[in-house]
């Protein structure tokens, strides 16, 4: 079996844009009554975003329900721009764990009203990142799982080979559109099980054996603990 390189690489204090891609794990579309789309559908939260995952993270308390999306992130460590595959698969750093934060109610008002996502999930603390891990030589980047437990109850489970665009053909796709950069963080989705979050609530996530990440969930707008 493969073990990754397990040199840790911390959370990235000066983080790039995330690119973020939406329905990308067919139960997931479908769990939100969504279309499953025919092209990624993308979007980016700002570096702002980004917060670290542990100890605690901070959720609004003032704007509805706060709901996980846990899902793989990438960490680019090389210029990707109009990359073939093999370029993009040698761009990738590092592989973690992002949590794509998303206020469900403001977001259902503003796709009815035909508006732009970005209130309800690239807001400050919208994305927390765990540490990510040295990557240089995943052999099958469509068998990752990704696991999210919510006060010891399994919430959200996941495996890679389960994702409508694949990891290389993803950052392929986005490179077309939006350059990536080192130290950019690409989110490739979420699998079924999102739900909401509530102050207090303790969390653990896992990717592969080679991530265990325990968290806490904390209320208000202040990020820092
Ligand atoms: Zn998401």
């Amino acid at each position: 079996m493969y073990t990754p390189d397990l040199n840790r690489q911390p959370f990235p204090h000066s983080t790039g844009k995330i690119v973020c891609v939406g329905r990308n794990y067919a139960a997931h579309a479908q769990e939100l009554n969504n279309p499953i789309p025919e092209r990624p559908i993308l979007f980016i939260k700002p570096g702002s975003s980004a917060v670290p995952m542990v100890p605690a993270f901070s959720i609004p308390v003032d704007q509805g329900e706060v709901h996980h999306e846990l899902e793989i992130a990438l960490l680019i460590g090389k210029r990707l721009r109009h990359a073939s595959a093999s370029e993009a698969d040698l761009g990738i750093a590092g592989v973690g764990l992002g949590l794509d934060l998303t206020l469900r109610d403001v977001q259902q008002e503003l796709k009815d009203k035909g508006h732009p996502w970005e209130r309800s999930k690239a807001f400050d603390g919208s994305c927390p990142l765990s540490d990510f891990v040295d990557t240089r030589r995943v052999p099958d980047w469509q068998n990752l799982t990704l696991c999210l437990k919510r006060n010891g109850v399994l919430q959200q489970q996941g495996n890679s080979a389960a994702m409508l665009f694949g990891i290389v053909p993803l950052l392929v796709e986005i490179s077309r559109t939006f350059t990536l950069e080192p130290g950019d963080i690409v989110m490739t989705g979420t699998p079924a099980g999102v739900g909401p979050l509530k102050p207090g609530d303790r969390l653990e996530a896992s990717l592969q054996d080679w991530l265990e990440v325990e968290t806490m969930v904390m209320g208000g707008q202040d990020v820092s603990v």
